[in-house]
């Protein structure tokens, strides 16, 4: 569903006369061709439904009733007979037909591209475009071949003695190549070119291609290779290099739909757009895969009577979440609405969608809002006006980065639910998870926050941590901090560093400290305290190292009151559903914590 641009079919592909559809004034070589069957070397059983020929200049018949026609499917029948219902593949077309003006032809062509955007059709057209000599017989290569010289019908038709196509699929042999290269030497039967399209061409064996290569290299002037394949990176650097490469793009999703859409007018066929649309995406480019899908459709409409594709009988079809339950899961993942998103993740799953599909779904639609926010204008291709209402809504109300976050946490469950064993409850767990890290600021608030609550915790134990330590003697004259204080200040750094570290106070009053040393500290301490003491006092102390244990240094106490902050924030809800949400998060302090983005856009909506 990300086709990058338009692609072939003209919006109206209207069957030109060589079609066999309307021959509103049959000439004897449509009527041949008709006789020939259908377009692409189809047998054309409709042929005999044709307007009985000949004879006379008889008033143009009217089509006969689609139902009486046999059916031939649309991908057949749709195919791009010029150049201009290629749309889409300007680039490719305005190179070609530069050359072609100027004489200036590659010997080979390789038509490049996922399957069903075209290629053989293409090389189809080029094959035309080279051998057609117009309606009077005259003309010369043209990028507008006429569609009614009998090189064009007879292309058209699959019949064309000097057109050869051969399908690498089944002739990957040597042998097979051979056979063409003793033929090339054999100038054109009828045609200007004598010209080999070669489909799947990657498919040729190591052989074939060496065989292939010398006449590659210097091919008689009268004949042109067009290579069609999937994988031009299968194919040896030596032939890739002797070809004038095309790479024929995706079909946009919404030119898909355009293209669609037209093809059911043609056909009389109803269909809702949102139908539409759901068949677009699921071709994921390809013209051929949804048009496939479509005839389907169309199969089904009929069944049922109605004779409308409608969106509900395609969502069924296509296993697809419908596209109002998505933006109800979306709506719910951003109200933070669990048991709304869970039952509906249940109907859904009850209705045979899958789990991926629905996380599919969501994630689409957050592309769409974050395109539409963007952009602007790119929420157009929303399948319905509810849609691109909602999309637009959600576009102004959400900002970049709570779109981000919602990617990439779908991107996450999406790729849980793939190695899940049980991908209903992952789909349920990632979109709660979804929905519960939705709610949170971001990064520049999140900080704020943190700031926040670290600034009131700390006013509190600050005064419960005179009292916690319950066994520190309350200072009289001087508080223990404070005497390391002044100790620092009198230039007894690292004593003060001692003091701080290594020393827990049993009791302190003027002049007389009780202490033991905390585990670690090898030597005796006492000279230098006595020391520091003095020259932070001006007073001599008694020391005296105790047997019990005394309060936690002030190291250990700004350790634990560390601990006890970093707790209470982790159990704050916001910062659980932070880790919820990133739960490769860490916890660091607050003055590591406060990123430089500070105000991002408001995200709330
Ligand atoms: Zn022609």
């Amino acid at each position: 569903m990300i086709g990058d641009s338009p692609d072939m079919f003209g919006n109206d592909p209207a069957p030109e006369g060589e079609t066999d559809e309307t021959p509103s004034q049959p000439t004897a070589a449509e009527l041949e061709a008709a006789g020939q069957g259908s377009m692409f070397g189809e047998p054309g059983p409709e042929a005999a439904a044709l307007p009985e020929p000949a004879t006379a200049p008889a008033p143009p018949a009217p089509p006969p009733p689609a139902a009486v026609q046999p059916y031939r499917v649309l991908a057949r029948k749709y195919r791009p007979q010029t150049f201009a219902q290629l749309i889409g593949q300007e680039p490719m077309v305005q190179t070609l037909a530069n050359a072609i003006r100027r004489d200036r032809l590659a010997h080979a062509f390789l038509m490049t591209g996922v399957r069903g955007v075209g290629k053989t059709s293409t090389a189809r057209l080029i094959a035309k475009a080279l051998n057609c000599i117009g309606p009077d017989g005259q003309g010369g290569p043209t990028i507008d071949p006429c569609g009614q010289c009998e090189p064009c019908l007879a292309i058209a038709e699959g019949r064309h003695i000097d057109v050869i196509e051969m399908d690498a699929a089944s002739h990957t042999g040597v042998d097979d190549v051979r056979e063409i290269i003793e033929a090339v030497r054999y100038s054109a039967v009828s045609a200007r070119y004598k010209i080999y399209i070669i489909d799947e061409v990657h498919m040729l064996s190591r052989n074939a291609f060496n065989a292939l290569l010398k006449t590659l290299e210097e091919p008689p002037a009268h004949v042109k290779f067009l290579f069609a394949t999937t994988e031009a990176d299968k194919l040896p650097v030596t032939v890739l290099s002797r070809c004038q490469r095309f790479d024929l793009r995706r079909i946009d999703t919404r030119l898909l739909s355009r293209h669609f859409a037209s093809i059911c007018e043609q056909e009389g066929v109803q269909a809702e757009d949102e139908a539409l649309a759901m068949i677009a995406a699921a071709a994921e480019g390809s013209v051929r895969d949804g048009l496939s899908i479509l005839d389907q459709a169309i199969a089904h409409a009929d069944m049922d009577g109605e004779g409308v594709v409608a969106a509900a009988q395609v969502r069924d079809m296509l296993g697809l979440a419908d596209r109002s339950v998505r933006r109800k899961l979306f709506a719910a993942l951003l109200a933070g609405d669990g048991p709304q998103l869970l039952e509906l993740v249940a109907h859904q799953f009850a209705l045979g969608v899958e789990p991926v599909g629905l996380l599919r779904a969501v994630m689409d639609l957050t592309h769409r809002v974050t395109l539409a926010q963007v952009g602007g204008g790119q929420a157009a291709d929303a399948a319905s006006a509810e849609e691109h209402e909602a999309i637009e809504g959600w576009a102004s109300a959400l900002s970049a980065g709570q779109l981000h976050r919602l990617w990439q946490l779908l991107l996450k469950g999406h790729d849980e639910l793939r190695i899940a064993p049980d991908p209903l409850a992952a789909a349920q767990m990632a979109l709660l998870r979804v929905m519960y890290a939705v709610d949170m600021p971001d990064p520049g608030q999140l900080a704020r926050k943190l700031e926040e609550l670290a600034s009131r915790p700390a006013a509190a134990p600050a005064t419960g941590d005179a009292g916690a330590p319950a066994s520190v003697p309350a200072p009289q004259a001087l508080s223990w901090e404070e005497l390391v204080e002044r100790v620092d200040q009198a230039g007894q750094l690292r004593i003060a560093q001692i003091m701080r570290d290594w020393v827990r106070v049993v009791a302190l009053s003027p002049g007389h400290l009780r202490f033991s040393l905390a585990p670690g500290f090898s030597g005796d301490a006492s000279a230098d305290l006595r020391e520091g003491l003095l020259k932070a006092t001006g007073e001599r102390w008694m020391l005296e190292l105790a047997d019990e244990q005394g309060a936690p240094t002030l190291r250990e106490r700004a350790d634990a009151r560390r601990e006890t902050e970093a707790d209470a924030l982790r159990q704050s809800p916001l910062v659980k559903a932070a880790f919820a949400a990133f739960p490769a998060a860490e916890f660091v302090s607050e003055a590591e914590a406060r990123p430089p983005m500070r105000s991002q856009r408001n995200w709330r909506q």
